[in-house]
């Protein structure tokens, strides 16, 4: 267990990259909830320091803006490093793919030494892109996918994949205490609305009575899981002892098709969609679920929030930034 790593009396102090980015501003108030003390780092490159507001009331958090992917400062010290740094959205992490694959790579690798330098376990947040667009379904850790490595989704599908053999390589090769998790897509309050995301994209433009863009013929599936199953998903991790190395699929086994997202969107708010249909981006994989059966078994741990009541308490807190005039502070 994670106490045993622990500084004996005092507080157990969590690094946590990516802390200003929607999953890691959500671990960094459980965790301080949980009495840990936090220290959030993100290079703000599409976080925002208004997700960490909450953190920041905290005494025992405190913020480094950084690069994971220069090596860190000598002299950090933690009983568990939480690795969520990297851009999510498939337009954001394509803008600039050089750096997708060096925050993957590079960042993991600086975060990894950190966490061995501090005897603490790692946390690593790997993805169910690392299936690519799968041939099997649906996709149970022992899967090991269909990537298109030279493709324009690569640089974050193929450098996931690469921290992961790195992450396995340390544990292996220097008893580096790791826990690997496949997180399938994940919403919820705090998502950028511009990140270009399905349920963001879709979720804003319903709001702003735009058409929502429904990409290819909208037959693609996905498995959609709230933030606070994922964040008590994530946890579990955390706490689990060292032979848990993972990797462990998390997400939401109830799958859809994204027509069938746009019509629950719509049929919550009693309104009829306005479609406008785009074309399918390269390489978007057709369908995605996650087998849970290791995360049930080894976690205890299964999503207890529908998707139709996750995506109401979504739209309830997108509806509130907009009517703050808050959408700005993401643009
Ligand atoms: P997000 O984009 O909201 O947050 C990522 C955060 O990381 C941002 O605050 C960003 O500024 C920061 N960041 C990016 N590159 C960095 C770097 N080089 N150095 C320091 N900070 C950097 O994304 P999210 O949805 O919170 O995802 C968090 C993690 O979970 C990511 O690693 C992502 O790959 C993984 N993940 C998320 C989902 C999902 O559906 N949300 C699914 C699979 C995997
Ligand atoms: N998508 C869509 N309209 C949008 C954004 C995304 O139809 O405005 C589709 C996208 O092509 C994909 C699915 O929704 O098939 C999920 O996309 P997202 O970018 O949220 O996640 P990922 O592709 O990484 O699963």
């Amino acid at each position: 267990m994670l106490d045993s790593h622990s500084n004996a009396t005092v507080m157990p102090r969590a690094f946590v990259a990516g802390a200003a980015g929607f999953l890691g501003s959500h671990l960094t108030d459980r965790l301080l909830n949980e009495g840990w003390e936090v220290i959030g780092a993100d290079n703000l490159m599409c976080g925002s320091l208004s997700n960490l507001e909450r953190a920041s009331e905290r005494p025992h958090f405190s913020f480094l803006q950084a690069d994971v992917i220069s090596p860190l400062e000598d002299g950090i010290d933690c009983d568990l490093v939480l690795n969520l740094a990297c851009p999510a959205s498939p337009p954001r992490y394509q803008k600039d793919p050089l750096h997708t694959l060096m925050t993957c790579v590079v960042g993991t690798f600086n975060l990894a030494d950190l966490a061995h330098r501090s005897s603490a376990r790692i946390i690593h947040s790997s993805t169910s892109e690392i299936y690519g667009d799968p041939t099997m379904h649906p996709q149970p850790e022992s899967y090991r996918g269909n990537v298109n490595p030279i493709g324009p989704r690569a640089c974050y599908d193929e450098g996931k994949r690469a921290a992961e053999a790195l992450l396995f390589d340390m544990h292996r090769t220097r008893g580096l205490d790791i826990g690997v998790c496949r997180i399938f897509n994940t919403y919820g309050p705090r998502m950028d609305p511009f990140d270009g995301r399905v349920v963001s994209n879709f979720i804003r433009q319903m709001l702003m009575n735009e058409p929502v863009t429904v990409y290819g013929d909208g037959s693609q599936t996905r498995s959609f899981c709230y933030v606070d199953d994922m964040v008590e998903g994530i946890w579990q991790f955390c706490k689990a002892g060292p032979d848990v190395t993972g990797p462990i699929n998390l997400g939401n086994p109830v799958e859809m098709t994204i027509l069938e997202l746009v019509e629950m969107i719509f049929e919550i708010v009693g309104r009829v969609p306005e479609i406008a249909f785009h074309p399918l981006p390269q390489d978007d994989p057709t369908r995605r679920r996650p087998d849970i059966a290791q995360a049930k078994e080894k976690l205890g741990w299964q999503p207890a929030i529908s998707p139709r009541e996750g995506i109401s308490r979504t739209i309830d807190y997108f509806d509130e930034l907009l009517s703050s005039g808050r959408f700005d502070v993401f643009v």
